[in-house]
C-alpha cells in the first residue's frame, strides 16, 4: 500500500463502492477506505433490494441520470457476471392529486417514458394481489425492477480492486485536511495523501465534512418480510408495488427470497443523532402502521412478519441529493444527503464523481444538486 494516491475515496457503501470503480477503471491510482467493511449492514445500503424505476416522480431533473444509471447498471451486471438488476416493473396508485402519479405523468411526458396508465378494474385484473382504493390512479412502469443491493455494492468494490485499486477497511478516517500541495487523510491505519477525494460518508456525511454545516437529518427506517403461500408473489408474476396512500408512501417487492415479501414506508421516521449507535429493535407503532397497510390493501399475506432490519435514510430539506465539490477546495468532490432514494443512483454518481475528480466536470447535468441551492433560500 502507498502513501500518496491520485484519489482517495472515503465511504465505500453504496455511492463510494461505485467511485471507487469508476476511477480504478480510468486508471488512477486509488484507495478506498470503509469503517465497516465492503457490502456491510450498518449504513444505508443493506437489506437485500432496491427499487429502480425511471419516470421519476421526485423530479424530471433525475432522467438523463437515470438513463445512464441504467445503462452502467446492465454493464455492471455483465463484467461481475452476477444478476443484479431483476426487471418485473413497477405498479404504482395513488390519488390524482396527490404527489406520485402525476409526478411520474410529467417525468414521463418530457423524456416520452413508457407508462400505462390503468384504471382501477384494470389494475385489480392484472394485479389481484393489489386492493386499490375507490377514486384511486394507477401507472405501471415495465421497464422498473429491483438491484440487489449487497450485491451491487460487492459488484463495484470487487471490480474495482480488480481494475487496480488499494483497499483498507475495517478503518475510520477521522480527519480531512486541505493541505498547499495535498489533501491529507487521517486514518486508524495512518496518514494518507492524495491529489483528489471522494467523500461518500452516508449517515456520517455531517462527521467527515464538519466544516461545510450541511443541511442533513438523518433518520431511522425499519424494513419488514412478510410470509406468504402465494405463488403469485414470485417475481415473474409479482411486480413492486407502490402505495400513495392516508399521507404515507408504502412500497414492497415480490418474493426475492425465503423470507417472503419485503415491505416499508418511505415518508417520515424517528431523527436519530448517533448513526453508529442506531437501535436496531423492533417498534410497536411502526410495526403495526405496516402491518395495517399489509392487512388493508394486500391479499394473501401471513402475519405477523418473519424478519426486520433496520437502516438509514439521510435526508435533506428539499429530499434532492448533494453531489458538489468543496468551494475553498475543490480537490475534494462528495455526494450525501441521498434522502432514502439514491441507490439506483449509485452506478451513474459513482460516474459523475469519477468525471468531477479527474476531469473537474460532470458529463451529465448535475447543478440541480448543488449545495449553494440551501444558501439561496
Ligand atoms: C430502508 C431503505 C430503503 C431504501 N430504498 C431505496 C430504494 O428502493 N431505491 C433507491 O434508489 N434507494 C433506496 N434507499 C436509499 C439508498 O439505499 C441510499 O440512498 C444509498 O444506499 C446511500 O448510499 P451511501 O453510499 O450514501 O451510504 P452508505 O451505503 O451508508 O455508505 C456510507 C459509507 O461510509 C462509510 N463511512 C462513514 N464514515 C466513515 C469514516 N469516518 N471512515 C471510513 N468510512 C466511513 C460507512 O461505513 C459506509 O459504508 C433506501 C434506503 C433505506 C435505508
Amino acid at each position: 500500500m502507498r502513501q500518496h494516491y491520485d484519489t482517495i475515496v472515503v465511504g465505500c457503501g453504496g455511492i463510494g463502492s461505485a467511485a471507487l470503480y469508476h476511477l480504478a477503471r480510468r486508471g488512477r491510482k486509488v484507495l478506498g477506505i470503509d469503517r465497516f467493511g465492503l457490502a456491510h449492514d450498518r449504513g444505508s445500503s443493506h437489506g437485500s433490494t432496491r427499487v429502480i424505476r425511471m419516470a421519476y416522480y421526485e423530479h424530471p431533473d433525475y432522467v438523463p441520470l437515470l438513463q445512464r444509471a441504467y445503462q452502467l447498471w446492465d454493464d455492471l451486471e455483465i463484467e461481475a457476471g452476477n444478476r443484479l438488476f431483476f426487471r418485473v416493473g413497477v405498479m404504482q396508485t395513488g390519488a390524482p392529486d396527490g404527489e406520485v402519479v402525476p409526478g411520474i405523468l410529467e417525468s414521463a411526458r418530457q423524456y416520452q417514458l413508457p407508462v400505462e396508465r390503468l384504471t382501477r378494474e384494470q389494475s385489480c385484473d392484472r394485479f389481484p394481489l393489489f386492493q386499490v382504493p375507490a377514486g384511486f390512479e394507477v401507472v405501471y412502469e415495465q421497464n422498473a425492477g429491483y438491484l440487489l443491493v449487497e450485491d451491487c455494492v460487492r459488484a463495484h468494490g470487487q471490480l474495482a480492486q480488480r481494475h487496480g485499486a488499494d483497499w483498507l477497511s475495517p478503518c475510520s478516517v477521522t480527519q480531512i485536511v486541505s493541505e498547499e500541495r495535498a489533501v491529507k487523510v487521517v486514518s486508524q491505519e495512518g496518514v494518507f495523501t492524495c491529489d483528489s477525494l471522494v467523500v461518500a460518508g452516508g449517515p456520517w456525511a455531517t462527521e467527515l465534512l464538519r466544516e461545510f454545516k450541511l443541511p442533513l437529518q438523518v433518520v431511522r427506517k425499519p424494513l419488514y418480510w412478510f410470509p406468504t403461500r402465494d405463488q403469485r408473489y414470485e417475481p415473474s408474476r409479482c411486480p413492486i408495488f407502490v402505495f400513495e396512500v392516508d399521507q404515507k408512501f408504502f412500497y414492497g417487492f415480490p418474493q426475492h427470497d425465503s423470507r417472503g415479501i419485503k415491505m416499508a414506508q418511505h415518508f417520515g421516521g424517528t431523527v436519530i443523532d448517533d448513526p453508529t449507535n442506531l437501535a436496531r429493535d423492533v417498534d410497536a407503532n411502526e410495526q403495526a402502521e405496516i402491518t395495517d397497510f399489509a392487512g388493508r390493501y394486500l391479499h394473501g399475506i401471513d402475519f405477523p412478519f418473519s424478519e426486520h432490519a433496520v437502516c438509514m435514510y439521510t435526508v435533506t430539506p428539499d429530499k434532492h441529493f448533494i453531489v458538489d465539490r468543496q468551494a475553498t477546495d475543490p480537490r475534494i468532490v462528495f455526494a450525501c444527503g441521498m434522502s432514502g432514494h439514491g441507490f439506483k443512483f449509485a452506478s451513474v454518481i459513482g460516474e459523475v464523481l469519477s468525471e468531477l475528480s479527474i476531469d473537474g466536470a460532470a458529463k451529465l447535468p448535475i447543478d440541480f444538486l448543488r449545495l449553494d441551492r440551501f444558501a439561496k433560500n
